[in-house]
């Protein structure tokens, strides 16, 4: 089951890179395994899928230490700062940093840990009351301040869309995320490197890759639908 859901979800992916004319190694496939078990997620490595996406500091530290292989664990949900310890050595990219206070936490631990911490900045592009993230005309102004802490490194932005019927829908915000990445790579500025643009889950990551998305997170499209009660 889980072996061709990711033959579907790679097939889907190639065609949308044919369809934008771009190159499928642009394009970074995150296995989001929240609620899933280890079990499932050994069969996803086996498929030689190593990136998981987790939006729990809790769950993520337990599947960190439960999974033998080497993978990289990716931060998608919203982090606390009192959190930011447990998870410090064990991500190779947090998604979710809204705040300058939550970016000097992360940079505070890193360096007692003598690490550098890439890291995307959540926009909340289509202004929804629900969303964590920052607004559009607020990343410029909160990039430069991050990008003067030392053990942070600015890898690019990140959103979450809106959960719609028909992913078209999404487009126009897909498209408005990757001009602002655009606009704010075009600026040089000293640490920031404009490199990820992690838009598009299941239900959108085909439109996403078509406007440009450099990293997608799909969860239900490789796990099957999640329960939440157990
Ligand atoms: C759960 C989650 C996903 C994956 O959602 P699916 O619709 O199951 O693909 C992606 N990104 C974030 C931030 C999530 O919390």
């Amino acid at each position: 089951m889980i072996y061709e859901n990711l033959q579907y979800v790679k097939t889907q992916i190639e065609k949308s890179c044919k369809k934008a004319g771009r190159d499928i190694d642009e394009v970074t496939l995150i296995a989001v395994s929240k609620t899933k078990p280890i079990q499932m997620i050994n069969e996803v490595i086996e498929c030689n899928v190593f990136e998981f996406g987790e939006n729990k500091v809790q769950e993520l530290v337990e599947k960190y230490g439960q999974i033998n292989h080497k993978v990289n664990w990716h931060l998608i949900g919203h982090l606390q700062t009192n959190k930011v310890k447990y998870i410090i050595d064990k991500v190779k990219l947090i998604h979710s940093v809204d705040s300058f206070k939550l970016a000097e936490e992360i940079n505070k631990e890193a360096k007692k840990n003598n690490l550098i911490i890439d890291i995307l900045i959540q926009v909340n592009i289509a202004n929804e009351d629900t969303k964590y993230g920052i607004e559009e005309n607020e990343v410029f102004e909160l990039i430069e301040k991050i990008a003067l802490l030392d053990n942070i490194r600015i890898k690019g932005l990140m959103t979450i869309a809106p959960f719609v019927e028909n992913p078209e829908d999404n487009r126009k915000f897909f498209r408005n995320l990757n001009q602002l990445f655009v606009d704010i790579k075009s600026k040089n500025i000293d640490n920031v490197n404009m490199d990820i643009l992690s838009m598009g889950m299941t239900n959108d990551y085909e439109v996403a890759i078509e406007e440009g998305s450099t990293m997608i997170r799909v969860g239900t499209g490789i796990f099957g639908e999640r329960n939440y009660r157990i």
